[in-house]
């Protein structure tokens, strides 16, 4: 399902990045090579890619450190046997109660004024911790026949100012398809603001070509972008090229990081992410405490060094380029924050 998704070609703009799309590793060997990585990991990523599949992009993979098992690009992507092991109480497979928000299919409604709208399953990358991993995204996204009634949910709730489009990642959308989206969209009248929540312009950049930038600042909704990146490192010339552009056609853009253990749970990883992202116009705005989602109870660092983290980061960095530091708990009515 997901390949019908990202492999179709459009007459409407050029194929090279949806070529890309399809082009992605998913093969295991093909990582631990292209990598010089040892091929003995080979059974362990194996048996933790079947619970989800291993997928990351040419454009990602080039960014990470060769034959360095602890690269903090890698520990994204490469699945592990530690998954497969058994979890602590806390994480299950809806960690943030998105079953019960869901309204319409499609339309998950947590907060005042916005509403997520889950457009497709597909997204570029498998990132190891997505509170994602295990949500039954075949069921619960709006596939295009069933955007009429997600749409219809929308347009009856006065309340909703804001869509955000989320997944999977609604950048695997091809452009006609997006704009097909907005202008139904922009014809709600008590809509004012489009959100896209994407991690392609990390992890394919050359997904913000012209025919992108033309559809969104065309647009008639005000569009913000919120982007995912959580290392320094994953911002090459590329990534910030694409990154500036998107500023350059007038589209605030933040970006929202999760801390994870071994990847960027040091104040200097952090400050030098947040420098990194505003010297390509990009806003830090959230760095989310891990979602206990089942399999990824590794990478969780404690609310404490979370909490000392940001303590020397404010320490460090002007007020504007400090993330709010958050948790997402089912049943709240915003993010929460973690610091006093
Ligand atoms: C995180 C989230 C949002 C966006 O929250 P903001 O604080 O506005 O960024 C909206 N809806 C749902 C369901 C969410 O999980
Ligand atoms: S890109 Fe986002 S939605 Fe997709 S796997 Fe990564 S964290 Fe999850």
């Amino acid at each position: 399902m997901e390949t019908q998704i990202i492999t179709r070609i459009t007459p409407h703009e050029p194929a090279s990045w949806q070529q890309s799309l399809a082009n992605v590793v998913t093969d295991p060997f093909e990582l631990l090579k292209a990598l010089d990585l040892p091929l003995d990991l080979l059974p362990g990523v194996k048996q933790a890619a079947r619970l989800f599949g291993l997928k990351v992009t040419h454009s990602y993979l080039k960014r990470i450190r060769k034959a360095d098992p602890q690269d903090p690009l890698l520990l994204q992507v490469l699945p592990h046997l530690a998954e497969t092991q058994p979890q602590p109480k806390n994480f299950s497979h809806d960690p943030v109660g998105d079953h019960d928000a869901t309204q319409v299919p499609g339309v998950i409604h947590k907060y005042h004024g916005r509403v997520l709208l889950i457009t497709t399953a597909a997204c570029a990358i498998h990132c190891r911790y997505c509170f994602r991993r295990n949500f039954p995204y075949a069921d619960s996204h709006a596939g295009r026949n069933q955007w009429q009634t997600a749409l219809d949910y929308i347009a009856n709730d006065e309340s909703i100012e804001e869509v955000i489009l989320s997944g999977g990642d609604p950048l695997v959308l091809a452009d006609h398809k997006l704009a097909e989206l907005c202008q139904k969209l922009s014809d709600i009248p008590h809509l004012k603001r489009l959100r896209l929540h994407t991690r392609l312009p990390i992890v394919l950049p050359e997904r913000i070509n012209d025919s992108f930038l033309d559809w969104i600042s065309g647009s008639q909704l005000k569009i913000v972008l919120v982007v995912h990146c959580n290392h320094p490192n994953e911002i090459n010339d590329e990534v910030a090229t694409a990154l500036n552009k998107l500023s350059d056609a007038g589209i605030p853009t933040f970006n929202q990081a999760v801390l994870l253990k071994h990847i960027n749970d040091s104040v200097d990883i952090l400050a030098r992410l947040s420098k990194e992202l505003f010297a390509a116009s990009v806003m830090p705005y959230y760095l989310h405490q891990l979602d206990p989602v089942t399999g990824a109870a590794h990478f969780a660092v404690s609310v404490k060094k979370a909490q000392d983290l940001y303590a020397q980061l404010t320490a460090l960095l002007p007020g504007y380029l400090v993330p709010r530091l958050v948790i997402e708990q089912a049943g709240m009515p915003a993010k929460t924050l973690l610091t006093p």
